[in-house]
């Protein structure tokens, strides 16, 4: 197939602001490339792909950002700021799409959304968050009423979130395991992981290491400066070890000796490409049962899942987290979450998607 992706009209892919969608992007195209598919990605300017994916041909656009859906009022209405990063995107793979099977949406917006009903391409949507914004229910709602095809969710629990769609497409999520290291280590530190923003909560996972009187190393960048001072003041000084915004390969070096993950978002988390990462590394994960890690996270097999918010329920379960067998948690991931069982995955979902195109299209 020739497949244009249009990537999150949020940071340029490698900046870390665009979140697990930077890494889902990049997974899904190594794999499809690995394929023998043609991809093309229309992305934020500075964008870089990582070494596996870059047979694909990027195409830089220049413009103002989107606001982030979850730092946003559920019922705000659509903003879209003058020269828009987004509709230049999209007038971009459109006109690549000319030539394409189909346009593939990473950017949770209204925008492309609702061209699925105004274009003579196919376009589908990789949903990457649960329900943030009330218009772009409606909207999903509503473009999903002509065409169900065209919408794929990366768990059950976040389609749940669309109360309207009764059989979701459920593409799950894809990492290249090759690029995460086995590393069984029993006695390391505590890690977190993820963007330093309110919904990710990590000042429960502080707690837990300032129970214990141990460190928390924390990667990820540092979305919200003055959230992140408020939560290093609630705590011993030197609790909170900051290791910064790393890549893949050093992220996971460092994550791979941690002898647990905790997972503790205040939202519903679509997927949790963090957990899975991490399970990939060995590391088993004690996480909050809330949104995709729920149905990532084999409670007693690859970690442990805790009532919503039960800070105390997590130091319980890490006690017994040696009981854990590190091996269990890569294998989950080799089995269940590789680039290639990914892309393939998104594959015969896109192929769906074409065909009832062009069916709908026969006069
Ligand atoms: N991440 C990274 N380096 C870091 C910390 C995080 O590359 O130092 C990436 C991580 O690999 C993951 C993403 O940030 O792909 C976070 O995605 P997740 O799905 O966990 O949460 P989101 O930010 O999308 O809400």
């Amino acid at each position: 197939m020739n497949i244009v992706l249009i990537s999150t009209p949020i940071g340029f892919l490698s900046s870390g602001r665009g979140g697990g969608v930077e890494l889902t992007l990049n997974s899904l195209v190594s794999g499809l490339v690995a394929q023998g598919h043609s991809v093309e990605v229309v992305a934020p300017k500075k964008s870089e792909l990582i070494e596996t994916s870059n047979k694909a041909k990027l195409h830089f656009i220049e413009g103002e950002e989107q606001i982030s859906w979850q730092h946003q009022d559920y019922y705000s209405p659509i903003y879209i700021p003058d020269n828009s990063l987004l509709s230049g995107m999209l007038e971009k793979a459109i006109d690549l799409g000319k030539k394409a099977d189909i346009l593939l949406n990473f950017s949770y917006d209204w925008l492309p959304i609702w061209m699925t009903l105004n274009l003579d391409i196919p376009i589908a949507h990789i949903i990457s968050m649960s329900s943030e914004s009330s218009i772009i229910y409606n909207l999903i709602s509503k473009v999903y009423s002509k065409y169900p095809l065209n919408f794929a969710f990366h768990t059950k629990i976040q389609a749940n979130d669309y109360s309207f769609i009764k059989k979701p497409i459920v593409i799950g999520n894809g990492f290249n395991i090759e690029n995460y290291k086995f590393q069984d280590c029993h006695n390391g530190p505590l890690g977190w992981v993820g963007r330093v923003a309110p919904e990710k909560g990590l000042e429960d996972a502080a707690y837990v290491a300032n129970k214990l009187g141990e460190k928390l190393n924390v990667w990820g960048i540092i979305e919200d400066k003055s959230y992140a001072a408020k939560i290093e003041k609630l705590f011993s000084p030197g609790i909170i070890d900051w290791r910064g915004f790393l890549k893949t390969d050093k992220l996971q070096d460092e994550l791979g000796k941690c002898r647990v993950l905790i997972n503790t978002p205040k939202w519903k988390e679509a997927y949790g490409n963090v957990i899975v990462e991490a399970l990939a590394c060995g590391v088993p994960v004690l996480a909050y049962k809330r949104g995709g890690p729920s149905e990532i996270i084999k409670h007693g097999e690859t970690g442990y899942l805790v009532k919503p918010d039960d800070k105390d329920g997590l130091l319980d379960y890490l006690k017994i987290i040696n009981e854990i067998d590190r091996k269990n948690c890569r294998k989950w991931v080799e089995n269940n979450a590789s680039s290639i069982i990914f892309a393939s995955k998104v594959l015969s979902w896109l192929k769906t998607v074409v065909k009832e195109y062009k069916i709908r299209k026969t006069p």
